[in-house]
């Protein structure tokens, strides 16, 4: 089959004659119609995040059941699925207590397991998932990444009538200004220092924006608010200068939301006093335990869009290419997705 193989750091290798994965027991055997490019197989190309080398990278895909193991239950040929790249292994302590994001043995397709950059891809039935024929292959390989979203939204506990800022207008920032829209929110500020990206959050549903590279990001803000600040931050860039930003803006009883990816070990700046006497809540937001079908609910329902968000369209064998320009993130790019049937 064909299959885009990550060898090594900045090593990817298209092939044609990539063997289609074996299944046995509760395994389910997938035909990848779609599968989105994300940042986590960005860093892996670059060799910024370890998995295991070589492996067909790509853990947002979805596609058409071709076969079952014999153990399989719920899923049959023909079902139309998702597979969430965290399937947890249920067994460890962890997994046992409810705290399945904590697992220290998930499956990780894409990453320690080959992935969806490929004709064929393989997951357990545990973490395969039914979808609606109501939702196309190009929003289905959004699951993973909207499910993400879902668990920063929990850990947020909006209440009807906040103030949500949201910094960052990348994918996870217009997926989490869609449903911080949805969730009650009487404004949704986004925050970007990219003026097309701030178009399309108000075309996702932001009632504000703030240009960042133009204004005093938190004097815009204390405008917006009256003075006292957004009652929900989420900070969704994964920069150490953002998560500042995100603790100054918040308001007083404030929550602010660590859902970036920040850079493993890099220290910020914080004013004890300040978490103190504004009662400040800070919560991670950490993969998606337990949120994947509400993702799928919410992308079926369309309060969740991402026509917008797709802005390249690649076969298997441009993936290089899409890494390329994600990398150098020209103006109008948001997202590409690989297509394996795609002509060239
Ligand atoms: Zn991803
Ligand atoms: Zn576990």
């Amino acid at each position: 089959m064909k299959a885009a193989v990550l060898e090594g750091v900045g090593k990817l290798r298209f092939r044609d004659d990539y063997p289609v994965p074996q299944i046995g027991g509760t395994e389910v055997l997938i035909r990848v119609e779609a599968c989105g490019l994300c940042a986590t197989d960005i860093k892996m190309y670059k060799g910024e995040y370890t998995g295991r080398l070589p492996v067909v990278a790509g853990h947002e895909f979805t596609g058409v059941v071709e076969n079952i193991g014999g153990g399989v239950k719920n899923i049959r040929p023909g079902d139309r699925v998702v597979v969430d790249p965290n399937e947890s292994c249920c067994a460890c302590a962890d997994c046992k207590t409810a705290r399945s994001t904590f697992c220290r043995d998930m499956a990780a397709y894409g990453v320690f397991t080959d992935g969806g950059f490929a004709q064929y891809a393989k997951a357990d039935e545990r973490g395969v998932y039914k979808i609606p024929d109501s939702l196309p292959p190009a929003a289905a390989c959004f699951v993973e990444p909207v499910s993400c979203a879902v668990r920063g939204i929990d850990r947020a506990h909006i209440k009807a009538g906040d103030t949500v800022a949201v910094l960052g207008a990348g994918t996870m920032g217009q997926l989490l200004i869609q449903l911080a829209a949805n969730s009650g929110a009487a404004r949704v500020v986004s925050i970007d220092p990219l003026g097309w990206k701030l178009e399309l959050s108000k075309a996702h549903g932001a009632t504000d924006t703030v240009d960042a590279s133009a204004t005093d990001t938190q004097a815009k803000v204390a405008e917006i608010t009256g003075g006292r600040g957004a009652d929900v931050v989420f900070e969704a860039v994964g920069s150490v200068q953002a998560f500042e930003t995100a603790l100054a803006l918040a308001a007083r009883g404030g929550t602010v939301v660590q859902f970036g990816f920040a850079p493993e070990g890099a220290r910020a700046q914080i004013v004890p006093f300040e978490i103190l006497s504004k009662e400040l809540t800070i919560a991670g937001s950490w993969l998606n335990p337990y949120t994947f079908e509400r993702a799928i609910k919410a992308l079926a329902s369309g309060i969740v869009t991402t026509q917008r968000l797709i802005t390249d369209r690649l076969p298997l064998g441009e993936l290089e290419q899409g890494i390329q320009k994600a990398m150098r993130r020209p103006e109008g790019f948001i997202k590409a997705v690989v297509f394996p049937d795609l002509q060239e």
